[in-house]
């Protein structure tokens, strides 16, 4: 599993504990393909879970999800489809509309996909959850951690991997599967909140 030598590059490198069974919560496909292909090399084939109701709107979701579909079959890995409630999630965000990115209504938003991340985990066997929200130099490294942890804490029985997916060269590697498999690439975070208008518009996974 680990590659010998390799384990000094970051106390959260390699998984806790050896033979994971891993449920790997998927933003995207740009943000999961560099994450997936250094699994799949360091034989741990993760179970791919997308969870992500903050999208917005449906045709927008839709694209991305398809797109992570495209790729999570390409490699033979199990692909679930959890629910889309994007009313749910607002009510939950209520008040927080005004928020910044980074700011509450981001860690709300995470604490929520990670909790059901961590649910699904604990009830189908999954000893291991990790993030590729956790790849995304645009989002506070620190609340995903702290959503995790939490996410993990309420559902015993899974742990949370709480590894920087932008280090090892996977950042780079990101960018050059972005192109190998011309994914569509969003312009914005997610929800209706994160829209900006065009000229300030940057990738934001
Ligand atoms: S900006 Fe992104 S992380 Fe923050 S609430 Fe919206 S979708 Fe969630």
């Amino acid at each position: 599993m680990p590659r010998p030598g390799a384990q000094s590059l970051s106390p959260h490198m390699f998984p806790p504990f050896p033979h994971p069974r891993l449920l790997l919560h998927s933003c995207c496909a740009p943000c999961s393909s560099a994450i997936i292909e250094w699994l799949l090399q360091n034989d741990i084939r993760p179970t791919v879970f997308y969870y992500n109701p903050n999208i917005f709107p449906r045709e927008e979701y839709d694209k991305r999800k398809d797109e992570a579909i495209r790729f999570v079959t390409s490699q033979g890995l199990e692909f679930i489809d959890a629910d889309y409630d994007h009313a749910a999630w607002l009510c939950e965000m209520s008040g927080l509309e005004q928020e910044p990115e980074r700011g509450s209504r981001c860690q709300r938003c995470f604490d929520l996909r990670l909790c059901e991340t961590a649910r699904y985990a604990a009830t189908h066997g999954f000893n291991l959850f990790t993030t590729t929200l956790a790849s995304s130099r645009w989002k506070s490294l620190e609340q995903i951690n702290r959503a995790g942890r939490l996410a993990a804490e309420r559902h015993p029985g899974t742990t949370f991997w709480e590894r920087n997916w932008r280090k090892g060269g996977l950042q780079e590697r990101r960018n050059q599967l972005l192109k190998q498999y011309a994914f569509y690439n969003q312009l914005y975070c997610g929800c209706e909140f994160s829209i900006r208008a065009p000229q300030n518009v940057s990738v934001s996974n």
